[in-house]
């Protein structure tokens, strides 16, 4: 993919609506918005629009995992807090600072938010029923965007990944339902960026009219005057300031950036007792990775839905590896549920952008559900051992937040030096998942319309804005929820 996505707007002082952020939430809601036929829509990103390929397009399977999992050597990470409570937070916790943001990485896996989770008194009402029933007049949001994206990935209609569910382990496996596509001539694949929406015939990506973008352009803060948001200040490239006005500002800068914008911008407007946001989560993840000598499960990514007992659901990844021989990788996703003392906080200083801290730890339920997860690791290792012919050598698992076993384990530089049929097990750090979300929740600090309830003008998107994650990837509910508050800003104001 290739194009100068920034043709206009590139000095604009005013408009109608700014989105800060031009990642998976951000391009989403302005593409949206353009579609509802808003104009004036400017898109501020902080990072480079050169670079729009997915990094499984541009890289071999291994340099892509490097990339994640090494992020030293991705020119476009970036990590503008600093952790309280190292190790979480830190490592390959951070931004991948480029137009397209964490599209242009994540693995495209598409699951609903569970009902359990999707519950009052945390979810709003209004919200749940456009997700999960009908949204002005059509289906719901979940239908539309899963039949969007498996037709953007090819997969025939109501086939989400495939054909097959496979008996392993003593578990139902269903095909794992990812936005993902190959790309012709090769072994590559690309997961769905809002970018593809961009592109035209010739592989050209430019923003469809209504839309204009900047690059390089950091956002500093709100501006807030009179008790509402009236645009944002970024830097004049001279050292100073400058604001950009607009009658709508969108926060989808990532999770902790667009809290640290909305806590300055609430402390400013002096709505907030303290400069801090709790409710911060993220996924918490465990897992083990096995070379499996022959006789293993067929490759692909399948999972067993979730387990409301330890919310929590189970996948597998089954990549080949030499004649027969395949690499298992398994692993558990559960809910870090929402806690006041997770948060995301900032130091007031004369200048912006505040200095910002995040803090995060365990509660009493998320250590059940670490215990829980791990004996669901090793029920099911028992019985997937003897099925290939290994003898099934009880997991391990060091102390949660050890930094010597967190989910960089996978690197295959590490995975292709273990002894066969030996699992090695791992923890992610919190953070570290790329899931992290609830400091701007639904229904509390925003309205169920998106809007800060203590600031008129200002709007988010992201992970940030769910009031609790429950276990699913969060992606198709953001990019869902992107689509609702463009069609709300679309409508005006009620
Ligand atoms: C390797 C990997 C695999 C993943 N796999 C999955 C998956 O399979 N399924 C799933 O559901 N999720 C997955 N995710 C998570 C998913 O990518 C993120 O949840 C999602 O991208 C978050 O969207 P966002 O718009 O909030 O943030 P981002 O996509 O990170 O976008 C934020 C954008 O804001 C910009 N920005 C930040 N601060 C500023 C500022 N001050 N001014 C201007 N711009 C700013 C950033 O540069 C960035 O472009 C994965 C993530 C990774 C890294």
């Amino acid at each position: 993919m290739s194009g100068n996505p920034e043709a206009k707007h590139g000095s604009a002082r005013r408009a109608r609506v700014v989105v800060v952020g031009g990642g998976l939430a951000g391009l989403e809601c302005a593409t949206a918005l353009a579609g509802h036929g808003v104009d004036d829509i400017l898109v501020l990103e902080a990072g480079p629009g050169e670079d729009l390929d997915h990094i499984h397009r541009a890289y071999s399977r291994e340099r892509a995992s490097e990339m994640v999992f090494a992020p030293e050597g991705d020119p476009y990470f970036h990590r503008p807090w600093s952790s309280r409570t190292r190790p979480h937070y830190t490592g390959i916790s951070g931004l991948r600072r480029r137009l397209g943001g964490r599209s242009l990485y994540w693995h495209g896996v598409i699951l609903p938010l569970e009902d359990w989770a999707l519950r009052e008194p945390w979810w709003p009402a209004a919200v749940v029923t456009d997700l999960t029933t009908g949204h002005r007049g059509g289906p719901s949001l979940y239908e539309q965007v899963t039949a969007d994206l498996l037709e953007w990935s090819g997969a025939p209609a109501g086939d989400a990944a495939g054909p097959g569910t496979r008996r392993f382990g003593g578990r139902s496996f269903l095909p794992l339902p990812r936005a993902c596509r190959a790309v012709p001539g090769g072994d590559r694949w690309e997961a769905y960026t809002p970018l593809e929406r961009w592109r035209d015939g010739d592989g050209r990506v430019a923003p469809p009219p209504g839309i204009g973008v900047r690059c390089g352009t950091d956002v500093l803060a709100v501006e807030v005057r009179g008790g509402r948001a009236r645009g944002v200040v970024i830097g004049d490239g001279a050292g100073g300031t400058r604001t950009i006005a607009a009658d709508t500002v969108v926060l989808c800068a990532g999770t902790v950036e667009s809290t640290r914008l909305a806590v300055q911008a609430l402390t400013v407007a002096g709505v907030l007792r303290e400069p801090r946001l709790g409710g911060l989560a993220d996924h918490i993840v465990q897992g083990f990775v096995v070379r499996l000598p022959s006789g293993g499960p067929p490759p692909g990514s399948f999972y067993v839905p979730t387990s409301p007992a330890t919310r929590s659901y189970l996948r597998m990844d089954v990549t080949p590896d030499g004649p027969g021989a395949c690499l298992l990788d398994v692993r558990i996703t559960g809910e870090q549920l929402p806690d006041e003392r997770s948060a995301v906080e900032c130091r007031p200083s004369a200048a912006f952008p505040w200095p910002t801290r995040v803090r995060t730890g365990l509660g009493t339920e998320d250590r059940q559900l670490v215990a829980a997860q791990r004996q669901v690791l090793r029920d099911f290792w028992r019985a997937a051992a003897p099925e290939v012919g290994v003898r099934a050598r009880p997991l391990e698992f060091t102390a949660f937040g050890d930094a010597d076993r967190d989910n960089t384990r996978v690197l295959p530089g590490r995975t292709r030096r273990q002894p066969v049929g030996r699992p090695e097990t791992w923890t992610s750090l919190l953070g570290t998942e790329d899931h992290e979300g609830g400091s701007l929740p639904l229904g509390r600090v925003l309205t169920p319309r998106h809007e800060f309830a203590g600031l008129p003008g200002l709007y988010a998107a992201g992970p940030a804005v769910f009031p609790r994650l429950g276990a699913a990837n969060p992606s198709l509910t953001t990019i869902a929820l992107s689509r609702r508050l463009a069609a709300i800003l679309a409508a005006g104001p009620r």
